[in-house]
């Protein structure tokens, strides 16, 4: 579940993302001032901050900034107001990831929410990208997209990588399909949970030393796989 917080004074504007987001199957927490905003940022675990600039007490931009000065680095849009060409590069500045500027369409702001989302998973996924692992059979190196067995040099795909990749970054835990597609995929394209299942066959071939006694890529019933590394 994706937790967004909107940190917005104008009622109007907040029902209208509120719902919106709800359809989109967020959690949304609102919060109606810069002060209580900053407060629910620095408390809060949310996935995503949707940080209106024009608030009383405190600015979009000091929020911004003091969320970025204590080491969060919770995901944050910023709404500005047309024609704040300057605010947008401060706000960016300020370690926003990404603005909008009013009037905007929900399509196009969700659209920002998932490319951020997205960004932050693939910076994350980055990170675990550093020297070979050991994966089943397999010696893979996730920076250089390579895998080795005894043999010589897998061929693999760049999804297959991918996947691997984040099964691997959640090694001994169980991940679900849904999860597998929305990281993987993203939200717009839309592959089926089928989808995944036809990756971890073919994974299991090349990981596997026996493919159909998986003891690497273990199949969890009715949710999805957990890798064990
Ligand atoms: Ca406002």
């Amino acid at each position: 579940m994706i937790r967004i917080l909107i940190v917005e004074d104008e009622p109007q504007m907040v029902t209208g993302l509120k719902d919106n987001f709800e359809i989109e199957g967020y959690q949304v927490d609102v919060a109606k001032d810069g002060e209580s905003g900053l407060k629910k940022i620095l408390d809060g675990n949310y996935d995503m901050v949707i940080l209106d600039v024009m608030l009383p007490n405190l600015s979009g931009f000091e929020v911004c900034k003091t969320v970025r000065k204590k080491g969060d680095s919770t995901p944050i849009i910023l709404l500005t107001a047309r024609g704040e060409e300057i605010d947008k590069v401060l706000g960016l500045e300020l370690g926003a990831d990404d603005y909008i500027t009013k009037p905007f369409s929900i399509r196009e702001l969700i659209a920002r929410i998932k490319a951020v989302l997205r960004r932050r998973e693939d910076s994350e996924l980055f990170k675990s990208k550093s020297k070979s692992v050991t994966i089943g059979k397999l010696e893979v190196n996730f920076s250089a997209y390579n895998a080795f067995d005894n043999s010589g040099q897998v061929e693999m795909s760049h999804k297959e990588f991918e996947i691997l990749n984040f099964l691997w970054s959640k090694r001994n835990t169980t991940v679900s399909r849904d999860e597998i597609l929305r990281i993987i995929w993203g939200f717009e394209e839309s592959p089926t949970t089928r989808t995944v299942d036809n990756f971890i066959v073919k994974l299991r071939q090349k990981i596997e030393t026996n493919p159909n006694k998986p003891q690497t890529i273990l199949t969890v019933h009715g949710i999805g796989y957990k890798l064990i590394g």
